[in-house]
């Protein structure tokens, strides 16, 4: 791009021009020729060759004529030489900036063509997310027991023993202690130990504690106990504890309030039985089986071919319970249970891990919607 028909390489004695009015029209020929130059420069990478040749520290056309022909000019040249060279300067770096601008304009207006927005475009799709299995149970539970007339309450999962163990009737030693091995929080002597509850029954404590009869309350929550993690064993776990403390309760609404549950969660046609237990803050205590929904009760791999699921446990509130908590054991009676949570969802939907639940793995989340 720099000049073809004039060589600013040469002296001008070598290119013939000895007098001042030579000087005009060989300026005139180069400023066409930078002219031409100038209108060729259309897009960046054309302008910065384009600069560089006119306007290049070393050898650019302007420094050449500083250097090749403005130096070495004789007296009578120099002036005219200097002269048309000082005319020339501000036109080449006028234009100069004036293409760049153009270019830079032009640049912009096609950005902003390619960005202008399209409302006739259909959207961009994001995924979004959904809520865990473990919620959407425990919702379901809930749902079932609001029908009910029931409350839903929650406590802290960080408890004392008093009520984790003590008001529930389990003393220390009692041997119930040892099959729910406690997480324990490391707390300087001379305070009251603390623990991650092993159940959520302690809230039962709580709720009587802060109302007078009736109570009618289930409590979802998060339930820790030490055991090693395999396929049905977590150290966190999930469990709803129901509540229903009033004057007149009997086995009967009990057993029907099981039943409701199951036949409500599981299916219509699925049965429930009651087997005689014991928990130490419930008497008499049953444990609550249902009869298999997968199989209808003729056998299979989920219920172990008995044709029953063992669900909870449950029972009629013990009576020395109602001491710690300052109710009338002779006026009241009631009923308490303890599902699990993660269980209920595992038979339900047939999984048959109970780390799925923990992994967050997007295929097995995606599964339940
Ligand atoms: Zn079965």
């Amino acid at each position: 791009m720099t000049t073809k028909t004039i060589s600013v390489t040469q002296t001008l004695a070598q290119l013939g021009v000895t007098r001042p009015t030579q000087a005009s029209p060989l300026f005139a020929a180069l400023r066409r020729e930078f002219d031409r130059d100038a209108e060729a420069a259309r897009e960046e990478a054309g302008w910065k060759a384009f600069r560089d040749a006119w306007l290049g520290r070393k050898s650019g056309v302007l420094a050449q004529i500083t250097e090749n022909w403005l130096k070495p000019a004789p007296p009578e040249l120099k002036r005219a030489v200097g002269q048309a060279l000082n005319e020339l300067r501000p036109h080449v770096e006028a234009v100069v900036e004036a293409r760049r601008a153009a270019i830079e304009a032009g640049a912009e207006q096609a950005a902003a063509a390619r960005e202008r927005v399209d409302l006739s475009l259909p959207g961009v799709e994001r995924p979004i997310g959904s809520r865990h299995l473990i919620r959407q149970t425990f919702e379901e539970i809930e749902r079932i027991f609001l029908a009910l007339g029931y409350t839903v309450v929650e406590g802290p999962e960080i408890e004392t023993p008093y009520y984790n163990f003590e008001a529930l009737n389990i003393p220390e030693h009692h041997p119930a202690r040892d099959t729910m091995d406690t997480f324990y929080l490391h707390l300087p002597p001379g305070i009251t130990p603390r623990l991650l509850r092993t159940h959520t029954s302690p809230v039962q404590v709580h709720a009587m504690e802060a109302q007078k009869p009736p109570v009618r309350i289930i409590v979802p929550g998060k339930v820790y106990r030490r055991d090693n993690p395999d396929a049905t064993h977590s150290f966190m776990f999930h469990q709803v504890e129901g509540l229903a403390v009033d004057t007149d309760i009997t086995f009967c609404e009990f057993k029907g309030t099981v039943e409701y549950l199951v036949t409500q969660f599981f299916g219509p046609t699925v049965k429930t039985r009651l087997r005689p237990s014991y928990f130490p803050f419930t008497e008499p205590s049953a444990e609550v089986d249902a009869s298999c929904h997968v199989c209808g009760g003729s056998g299979c791999r989920t219920c172990k071919f008995s044709g029953w699921i063992e669900l909870f446990g449950a029972g009629m509130v013990d009576p020395a319970v109602y001491g710690f908590v300052n109710y009338d054991a002779k006026r009241l009676s009631g009923f308490a249970f303890g599902l699990g949570v993660d269980r209920f969802a595992m038979l339900k939907y047939g999984i048959n891990d109970i780390q799925l639940f923990f992994q967050n793995d997007v295929r097995f989340l995606r599964q339940f919607p």
